[in-house]
């Protein structure tokens, strides 16, 4: 487990590592002359980005930047029937989001036409050729990694005739899937991407911008380097599964003599509990286990972002967890703990009740209010203060309030005194009930000598509780999340079942009716609060004036900080 949460490491871009260290050498040697860095994010526009591509966002912009480079986004959009429109839209919602901005926009279709003449080139070099094998043949002739694979009967057509079916191909003079390009590299070769890949399928399919101007498109290997290339792309850099394919990369701007773009595998982020797969969370939206992409319970960005979580505090997660050149596993809670640690810094405290039990003070006159000035943030003297309501009736939550309490339970029960935050000593005097036994109201005495929270006699209370006032309270609803899946590996599960199995049923739970410090009604959804005691929340944005709905992004509990104090010690 790559688990280096330094928090010191926080302030710089990220701890020195293999690809700053590779990428300075090219500059020292002059590897690509007096050619500036360049670096691509290159997502698959099929769905949205995830916790993951950010990783990979902060290093393709990040190391270009450090080096005065600059990066381009492109989308790699060779598989028409899994693209959309709606996916472009939302990675350059996120990749802005992050906080980067692109120098060049690109698509790969861009270059559709150069690939097509790279193709003929190829053909013509005696280095492609048509195949008509089904893919079902293809896959028994490649082999296995134990036993070499078997030449294609049309491997050895002539230029001619290759560069005849090429040009029906695309002409659309022939079904999907009856005829593919491939490379004629080595049938032998111990890595079976080398073994007579595939360049061109024929797809008869609608393409999100070329529309139905191809039928045949490149695979993700032949359009992937060559992009790089005429981009000019210095450093391409990509996760660990690609290092196999690395050999092809290089083979084909190799026989085509382009300009080399050099390409660099580094780890995968994983997280526990988390899943970062675009198809299994297309799943999950398509089956309506979550509401949406931006659902908070998602690890994309838009979710991630709709649940309260800053950029700020995923460039400190990404840079505390380095990169490596080998996969492993980074416990959620890492990430959390850069987050709380980033809102406790930037969160306004409110008071919040989420259920609510009323309070009643039968010695405050009745009819009378009040105003407690109340610091907006103990951690920021800048963020100032303001004026909360007070009166002679309050909500406070039904957990602080038990008639019969149990060991060591400091909060209120009758005959017990604890500081209302901000405000005043209560001590509670009795309860009413409704019928049926349950608990509707408390009634109380307060100390007028208490009032800002402390006691001219220098009495003591043993806890301390959160209120809102009832005559200016606000109604809200509010959203509190947990993890998404129950099992930390939510791949791991029983023969026959599927990642589905291990969904946490108990990962929404909403509340209707919180009661909200008037103060929240101004809240607007850029902002982050931390509602005392409870947790940290934002607006989200199915409220509507009057109707305000609030997520919890974390509760206040940090389990991230008992574990590393547990295993420093
Ligand atoms: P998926 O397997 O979910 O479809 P992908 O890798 O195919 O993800 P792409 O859109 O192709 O998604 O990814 C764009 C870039 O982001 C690639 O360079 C890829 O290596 C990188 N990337 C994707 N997932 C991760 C991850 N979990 N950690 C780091 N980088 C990632
Ligand atoms: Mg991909």
């Amino acid at each position: 487990m790559n688990t280096n949460t330094n928090p010191d490491n926080q302030k710089t871009r990220t701890p020195s590592n293999f690809l700053r260290d590779m990428i300075a050498e090219d500059v020292r040697t002059k590897k690509f002359g007096d050619a500036v860095i360049q670096t691509r994010f290159p997502p698959e526009p099929n769905g949205y980005l995830h916790i993951g591509h950010a990783k990979a966002i902060f290093l393709d912009f990040g190391l270009a930047d450090e080096f005065g480079g600059k990066t381009n986004l492109r989308f790699d959009d060779t598989n028409p029937e899994k693209e959309e429109q709606e996916y472009v839209d939302s990675i350059q919602r996120d990749v802005r989001w992050l906080g980067f901005e692109w120098d060049r926009l690109c698509y790969a279709s861009d270059y559709f036409g150069q690939l097509y003449e790279w193709a003929i080139q190829l053909i013509k070099a005696g280095k492609a050729y048509v195949d008509d094998l089904s893919a079902e043949e293809i896959r028994r002739y490649r082999g296995t990694l134990t036993e070499p694979g078997k030449d294609s009967p049309y491997r050895n057509r002539s230029v001619e005739e290759n560069l005849d079916l090429f040009v029906r191909m695309k002409k659309g003079e022939f079904p999907d899937g009856s005829r593919v390009l491939r490379a004629k590299i080595d049938m032998a070769s111990p890595n079976l991407n080398m073994r007579d890949p595939v360049m061109y399928r024929i797809l008869h399919a609608e393409h999100h911008r070329t529309g139905r101007e191809w039928c045949i498109y490149p695979m993700y290997d032949f359009a992937h380097g060559q992009s790089d290339s005429i981009e000019r792309v210095t450093h391409s850099m990509c996760t660990l599964e690609f290092a196999d394919h690395q050999p092809l990369y290089r083979w084909y701007i190799e026989q085509l003599g382009i300009f080399p773009s050099r390409q660099i595998e580094f780890d995968r982020l994983n997280l526990t509990y988390t899943l970062l797969s675009k198809r299994k969370l297309l799943q999950l939206v398509e089956e309506g286990h979550v509401s949406g992409w931006d659902d908070p319970r998602m690890p994309t960005i838009s979710g991630i972002r709709r649940r309260g979580f800053t950029p700020e505090a995923i460039r400190a997660f990404i840079a505390s967890v380095g990169v490596t050149r080998t996969n492993g596993v980074v416990d959620i809670e890492v990430l959390e703990h850069f987050q709380r640690d980033d809102l406790n810094r930037r969160a306004s405290r409110a008071m919040a009740v989420l259920r609510p039990l009323k309070l009643v003070i039968d010695n405050y006159p009745e009819g009378q209010q009040e105003f407690v000035e109340v610091a907006n943030n103990p951690e920021d003297p800048a963020a100032g203060t303001r004026q909360v309501p007070f009166s002679r009736e309050l909500y406070i939550e039904q957990d602080d309030f038990r008639e019969v309490p149990p060991p060591r339970y400091y909060r209120l029960s009758p005959g017990k005194e604890v500081r209302l935050r901000n405000a005043y000593f209560v001590t509670a005097q009795r309860v009413v009930k409704d019928d049926a036994g349950n608990i509707v109201a408390v009634h109380c005495t307060y100390d007028p000598a208490s009032r800002g929270g402390n006691s001219p006699d220098g009495r003591k209370v043993k806890s301390t509780i959160h209120w809102v006032s009832t005559a200016h309270a606000i109604s809200a609803e509010v959203r509190l999340y947990d993890k998404l899946f129950a099992n930390p590996d939510p791949d791991d599960y029983a023969e026959g079942g599927s990642f589905l199995d291990n969904l946490n049923p108990n990962s929404l739970e909403v509340i209707a009716g919180a009661k909200l410090e008037p103060s929240l009604a101004q809240a607007t959804l850029d902002e982050r609060f931390q509602f005392e005691r409870v947790g940290y929340f934002c607006l989200d944005p199915d409220s509507r004036p009057g109707r305000l709905v609030f997520n919890r992004t974390l509760p206040l509990k940090d389990t991230w900080t008992k574990i590393e104090k547990k295993a420093g010690s």
